[in-house]
C-alpha cells in the first residue's frame, strides 16, 4: 500500500446508466448505505445507491477496523452483539476474505479510576451475555507479550473482532451488487424529490429517479444535506487520525488501546495505530449552532478535541460551505467527492514512537500509510436511526466513530424499518426526536 487506497485515484468500479425508479434509494456508500442496500435487496426490494465519490471513500475505509462490543451504549449492545453474529455469516455468504479475525478488544487501564468505570459498564453489559471481563494487572501483562508499560488492569472482551475497512466495505457492495441493487459512484444526490409533502425520490447530479422511500447514510454530511428539509441533527464532523506500520514480527494480542495509544494487527502482518483520545473540531457555523448540545460531552472531556478556527475548503462544516442550493446547481457534495482531511504528521510520529516504546522488541517500526478521516459526531454518542417527520424519508445517520462494526447490524435493521419488518430492538434512544421533545441529554455509559 502506498498511501491510502480509496481515493479519487480509484477507478469508478461501479458506474453505468442512471435507472429511472427504485423501490428504495440510499444516498451514501459507506458501511451503513452498502449494508442497507444489501439487506433491503434481500427482501426483494429494487435499491440504487449512490455516492458521491467511491464505495467506502470516506469514513468507512479509513476506520481501525475493530468490531467491538466492548464498551458500548447499552442501547446499542444488543445490535453491536447482532453484528458480531453477522460479520462471520457475511464473510461466509460472500466467500470473501472481509479480513475477519477474533482477536478481542482490550481497553487498557492507566488509572484505578478506569478500572471503576469499566466496572460500571460490565454490571449493566453481563445480563445481555457478554463475555467480558476485567483482567488484573498481571493477567493484563500476559495479553500484551512483551509490553514495557504496567496497566492497571483491562477491560477484554475475547469475543470481539476485526475486519479490514477498505477491504470489507467495497467486498460487501460489490456483493450487493450481485444481489440486484444498482450502486452508483461520482453520483451526488443534490436534492429530495417532494410530492405533495412525501418522498418522491431525489434529484442528482445526473438527473433526477423516483422512488417511494429514501433513506440517509451520508456520514459526516448528512445533517448539511437534511437541514435544507427542515431537519436539524446537532451533528458535527471531527478529525481522528490513524497510522499503518509496515509488516512487524508477529505477537499475538488483541486489537487494544486507551486514549494514549490504541492498536491493532492487520492481515498483512503490519499495525494499525492511533492517538485514541485525540480528535480535532474545526470551527464552524455548525460548531457555533450546536455548541449548547455538547456541553455534557465537552465537560466531561475537556481536552478531548484540539479546536481550529476553520475546516479547509469544501468540508462540511467549512465558513465557505454553501448551506443551500437549488437542484440545478453544483452541490457541496460534488465539490468534495472524498473527505480527504490531512493528518497531523507530527502527531503521528508521537503515536509511532509510543508504540515503539511499549514494544521494543519489535524493532523500529516504520510508517507505510497515514491517513486521517471525518467522524459524525452526536452530543450523546450514539447514533439517529429512525423515520425522518417527512413520509418515505428514513434517516441512519452519526455513528460516532464507532459504526463499521455495528454497520451489518443498521444494515439489517434499516431494510427492517424500510419496509415495515421486525426491526428486532428498542430504537427509542436513536430518535431523531430526541433533540427537540424537551428531553434531558442521556450521555449513556458507553465507555
Ligand atoms: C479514524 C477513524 C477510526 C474509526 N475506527 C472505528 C473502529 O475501529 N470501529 C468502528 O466500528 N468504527 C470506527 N470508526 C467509525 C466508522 O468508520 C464510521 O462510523 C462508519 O464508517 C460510518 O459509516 P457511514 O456509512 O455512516 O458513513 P461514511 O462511511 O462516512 O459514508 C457516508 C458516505 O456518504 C456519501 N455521501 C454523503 N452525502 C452524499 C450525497 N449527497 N450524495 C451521494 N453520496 C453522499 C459520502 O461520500 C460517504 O462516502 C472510525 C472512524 C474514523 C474516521
Amino acid at each position: 500500500m502506498t498511501g491510502f487506497p480509496i481515493g479519487l485515484h480509484k477507478p469508478v468500479e461501479h458506474d453505468g446508466q442512471l435507472p429511472d425508479a427504485a423501490d428504495v434509494l440510499i444516498i451514501g456508500g459507506g458501511v451503513i448505505g452498502v449494508m442497507s442496500a444489501l439487506f433491503l435487496a434481500r427482501k426483494g426490494q429494487k435499491v440504487v445507491l449512490l455516492e458521491k465519490g467511491r464505495i467506502a471513500g470516506e469514513q468507512s475505509s479509513r476506520n481501525w477496523g475493530w468490531i467491538r462490543q466492548t464498551g458500548r451504549d447499552i442501547d446499542e449492545l444488543p445490535i453491536a452483539m447482532e453484528a458480531n453474529r453477522l460479520w462471520p455469516q457475511l464473510q461466509a455468504e460472500l466467500g470473501e476474505d472481509l479480513g475477519l479475525a477474533r482477536l478481542g478488544v482490550a481497553y487498557l487501564a492507566e488509572k484505578p479510576q478506569s478500572i471503576e468505570r469499566y466496572e460500571t459498564w460490565l454490571n449493566l453489559a453481563k445480563p445481555h451475555g457478554m463475555d467480558s471481563r476485567i483482567l488484573t494487572s498481571a493477567e493484563t501483562k500476559a495479553l500484551l507479550p512483551g509490553a514495557t508499560r504496567r496497566y492497571h488492569g483491562a477491560l477484554h472482551t475475547p469475543s470481539d473482532m476485526k475486519a479490514e475497512p477498505w477491504v470489507a466495505v467495497p467486498a460487501l457492495a460489490r456483493a450487493a451488487a450481485a444481489a440486484g441493487v444498482v450502486i452508483r459512484e461520482n453520483c451526488a444526490v443534490r436534492a429530495l424529490d417532494l410530492t405533495a409533502g412525501r418522498i418522491g425520490g431525489a434529484v442528482t447530479e445526473r438527473g433526477r429517479i423516483r422512488a417511494d422511500q429514501v433513506l440517509v447514510a451520508g456520514g459526516a454530511w448528512s445533517s448539511l444535506f437534511l437541514r435544507q428539509y427542515g431537519i436539524n441533527i446537532p451533528q458535527l464532523s471531527i478529525l481522528a487520525q490513524v497510522l499503518a506500520t509496515e509488516a512487524l514480527p508477529a505477537l499475538d494480542m488483541p486489537a487494544a488501546g486507551n486514549d494514549r495509544l490504541a492498536f491493532r494487527r492487520r492481515t498483512d502482518g503490519g499495525f494499525t495505530l492511533a492517538e485514541g483520545g485525540w480528535h480535532r473540531l474545526f470551527i464552524g457555523p455548525d460548531a457555533f449552532r450546536h455548541l449548547w448540545p455538547y456541553r455534557e460531552q465537552i465537560k466531561a472531556h475537556p481536552f478531548g478535541a484540539s479546536y481550529h478556527p476553520a475546516a479547509p475548503k469544501g468540508f462540511p462544516d467549512a465558513w465557505g460551505t454553501k448551506r443551500s442550493w437549488s437542484p440545478e446547481e453544483e452541490t457541496p457534495f460534488e465539490r468534495m467527492r472524498v473527505l480527504d482531511p490531512k493528518p497531523v504528521e507530527a502527531r503521528q510520529r508521537r503515536t509511532l514512537a509510543e508504540f515503539a516504546q511499549l514494544f521494543p522488541a519489535l524493532g523500529a517500526p516504520r510508517i507505510k500509510a497515514s491517513w486521517a478521516g471525518m467522524i459524525d459526531a452526536m452530543p450523546d454518542i450514539v447514533p439517529v436511526v429512525d423515520h425522518a417527520p417527512i413520509e418515505g424519508l428514513s434517516i441512519c445517520t452519526g455513528m460516532c466513530g464507532h459504526g463499521f462494526g455495528i454497520g451489518p447490524a443498521f444494515g439489517r435493521i434499516m431494510a427492517d424499518l424500510i419496509t415495515g419488518g421486525d426491526v428486532g430492538h428498542d430504537l427509542t434512544r436513536f430518535r431523531l426526536s430526541r433533540f427537540s421533545d424537551g428531553s434531558k441529554m442521556d450521555m449513556g455509559p458507553g465507555l
